[in-house]
């Protein structure tokens, strides 16, 4: 099962990840800066620590899904259920659809 996918009303999308995947690690503190092992705004800094909510989605559902997609063929058809891979790219994220995975 995919980490991300499109959620049934295909207004947003959906994260599945265990608690230890990338997108539910960071630091405990308010930090939007963080590096795979710790905080870069404190001193001393805060561990990443697995659990928290995804870090990815309110990127990615903060706007229109069509206005964070990155993948072929804008503007894109939404698929409910269909998974997805979300890309950090330094200051925001955007996403695309998973290859070869037609029938989430
Ligand atoms: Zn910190
Ligand atoms: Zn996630």
């Amino acid at each position: 099962m995919s980490d991300h996918k499109i959620s049934a009303d295909g207004l947003s999308i959906e994260c599945h990840a265990p608690g230890n995947a990338d997108c539910r690690m960071r630091p405990d503190c308010d930090t939007e800066r963080w590096d795979e092992f710790y905080c870069t705004a404190h001193d001393p800094s805060h561990p990443v620590i697995g659990g928290h909510d995804c870090w990815k989605l309110p990127w990615v559902n903060s706007t229109m899904l069509d206005e964070t997609y990155s993948g072929p063929g804008a503007p894109v058809t939404i698929y409910p259920g269909r998974g997805v891979r979300i890309s950090w790219e330094g200051d925001y994220c955007t996403w695309d659809y998973e290859r070869g995975n037609t029938n989430a």
